[in-house]
């Protein structure tokens, strides 16, 4: 770590020097406000994918989004790389989700705070709105995006951002905004009819990660994840039976993947399953903590969702159009 500080330093120490003007009166922390030329677009680096598509949307043509970590990166373990510091010593402003989502890149972040402004976009969200699970060892769950309301109240927090760093187009920020919230209340609210199609004792959404709890409490599904338990060891056997036993018995048709997680423990749920006589199947493949390729409707926040939610309801045997809300789904 201190070996990237030093190269932080350097790097803000040549900006300087290439500017033409004395280091010691210019950084690249110069904005507006301390009367240097902004040229546009606006460099914005965003961390995940679901941060990018924030900032592309109430940035709109003013600002250029570089997304540090692609669709198959796991937030929660990425580190730093070279390039990744390089794109952020390159920014004008920095975007991160919070609530210690990126928890290996923290300390880049901090120190880069010291140079430019750096945002997380979760910092406006209502503490009372977070959720602190058990297993969470006392810190706030960072899969807020799975609950569209509180993620829309993200949206504020960019257009501040951006606003007080280019006030000349605080008023476009302001009207994307605008548009965007608008856009995510509508996929708001189909989330909330389609999961209500879903029969009563069928809503409960068996997965393998621990992404889901916004989900669940926002669209009323009983989550239960699987991630973690060793089918080897006999707590883990016995948590695997358990939840063989309330799939059999509530009669539960569907469970749930994610492209990022090992399907073991879902494939000993299914086998569990069978041996009871009951069948089950993988209702999908749903995206959690990184959206879908890039230049895809899966590959923006709001197809992230829909998909999310179009899957689990035609799983569950729920009704809900096959392409999803705006009958763009690729499958
Ligand atoms: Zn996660």
């Amino acid at each position: 770590m201190r070996r990237l500080f030093a190269f932080a330093f350097l790097l803000s120490f040549l900006v300087g020097c290439n500017s033409g003007e004395n280091p010691s009166t210019s950084n690249a922390s110069d904005s507006q406000d301390s009367g240097k030329e902004l040229t546009y677009p606006i460099q914005a680096a965003a961390t995940v994918g679901m941060v990018a598509d924030l900032i592309k949307n109430v940035g709109g043509d003013h600002v250029n989004v570089t997304q540090i970590m692609g669709s198959g990166v796991d937030p929660h373990m990425h580190k730093a790389t070279r390039d990744d510091v390089q794109t952020i010593m390159n920014a004008d402003i920095v975007f991160y989700s919070g609530l210690m989502l990126e928890g290996k890149m923290a300390d880049t972040l901090i120190k880069v705070s010291r140079n430019k402004p750096v945002y997380a976009v979760t910092e406006l969200i209502d503490e009372k709105t977070l959720l602190e699970p058990d297993d969470f060892d006392g810190h706030y769950d960072p899969h807020v995006w799975m609950d569209v309301a509180a993620w829309s109240e993200c949206v504020d927090a960019v257009q501040t951002a951006l606003s007080n760093f280019n006030p000349t187009h605080a008023k476009d920020y302001q009207e994307n905004a605008k548009a965007y919230k608008q856009q995510l209340e509508n996929l708001h609210q189909y989330g909330l009819k389609i999961v209500k199609s879903i029969p009563e004792e069928s809503r409960i959404l068996v997965t393998s990660h621990d992404a889901f709890n916004y989900f669940g409490r926002a669209y009323g599904l009983n989550v239960q994840g699987v991630q973690g338990i060793s089918t080897e060891s006999e707590a883990g056997l016995k948590r695997i039976n358990e939840l063989v036993n309330m799939l059999v018995n509530k009669n539960i048709k569907a469970v749930f993947v994610e492209s990022s997680v090992s399907k073991k423990n879902i494939t000993a749920l299914i086998d569990g399953a069978k041996a009871q006589g009951h069948d089950i199947i993988i209702g999908g493949e749903l995206f959690s903590d990184a959206m879908g390729e890039p230049d895809t409707y899966e590959g923006t926040y709001i197809g992230m969702l829909d998909h999310n939610f179009t899957t689990v309801t035609r799983a569950l045997g729920g009704t809900a159009p096959e392409r999803g809300m705006q009958d763009k789904l690729s499958h």
